[in-house]
């Protein structure tokens, strides 16, 4: 991106986030159980829509919300849309869970675990209906404040993710040192199980460690059948990407798993 679209970019996504998060939606990916093949929960995944580029893929907006601070507030509002959501769907499927990105960037500096508490509360929703997708190669960068930060969120009941993982270069570090409930294995990762050669080794690797540890493992970016095939007997709890549904908006999500 040049930079005259970058600060052009930059003011339209605070107008939006100002202007009552004009044009932003959310759209939600389901997520499979892998022995039944049931829904498991959803991702739930930002989008924007500009009046004047259109569509912005979130790989462009999200890092600069990131460095403008404004992704605070933006999922502020995709957490409290996505809790009121989430208790929609329970009641047509009471274990429903819904997982939402939080970006670690301002983690210390805000209050996300009592505002998710507080927005949980007053839905009448149990923490543990909520999951937290945190990427795994920002903890390393402070040591002390960021644990504390972790172990505070995890302390309010709700599910930790490490999204991403086997992605960055602290990845076995941040497996090693923080509580999280479910590893998200990267999307990179699947093509590889389908090779002939040693590199088909890695997703059965990553999944054995992440049980020797006693984490639950959620496969990202399964695309095909064929790779479904490679994967469905290695003990994954859960798999999410294209073969099993794209992101959708929420009423199109209703009509198709609930
Ligand atoms: P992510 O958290 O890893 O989300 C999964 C991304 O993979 C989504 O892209 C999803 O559409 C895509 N995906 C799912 N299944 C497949 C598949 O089978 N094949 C392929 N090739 N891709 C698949 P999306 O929606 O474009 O989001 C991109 C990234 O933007 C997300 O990656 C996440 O890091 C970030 N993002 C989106 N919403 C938020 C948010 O609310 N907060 C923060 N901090 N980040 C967000
Ligand atoms: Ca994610
Ligand atoms: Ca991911």
């Amino acid at each position: 991106m040049v930079e005259t679209d970058r600060l052009d970019l930059d003011f339209l996504l605070r107008d939006s986030i100002d202007n009552n998060f004009r044009g932003f939606s959310i759209h939600y990916q389901p997520q499979i159980r892998t022995n039944s093949r049931t829904l498991y929960g959803a991702e739930a995944l930002a989008r924007w829509s500009c009046w004047k580029y259109g569509e912005v893929c979130p790989d462009e907006f999200i890092p600069l919300l990131e460095e403008n601070g404004k992704i605070v507030a933006l999922e502020k509002w995709i957490f409290r849309e996505a809790a009121n959501q989430c208790r929609k769907w329970r009641q047509m499927l009471p274990d429903f869970r819904m997982s939402v990105n939080f970006s670690c960037r301002y983690l210390e500096q805000t209050d996300m675990g009592l505002f998710a508490q507080t927005t949980l509360a007053r839905l009448g929703l149990p923490s543990e209906s909520m999951i937290l997708e945190l990427t795994e190669s920002w903890p390393m960068h402070n040591g002390q404040a960021k644990e504390e930060t972790v172990l505070g969120l995890q302390k309010t009941g709700m599910k930790l993710a490490m999204d991403d993982f086997g992605s960055g270069y602290s990845s076995l570090l941040s497996l090693q040192k923080f509580p999280f409930h479910l590893v998200k294995i990267d999307k990179d990762f699947v093509k590889s199980a389908t090779r002939k050669d040693g590199q088909a080794a890695f997703v059965p690797s990553l999944t054995q460690l992440c049980h020797s540890l006693g984490r639950q493992v959620c496969l990202e970016g399964v695309e095909t059948q064929e790779e479904y095939e490679a994967v469905r007997q290695l003990g994954i709890e859960v798999m999410q990407g294209f073969y099993f549904g794209r992101p959708v908006p929420p009423e199109e999500f209703e009509k198709l798993y609930l």
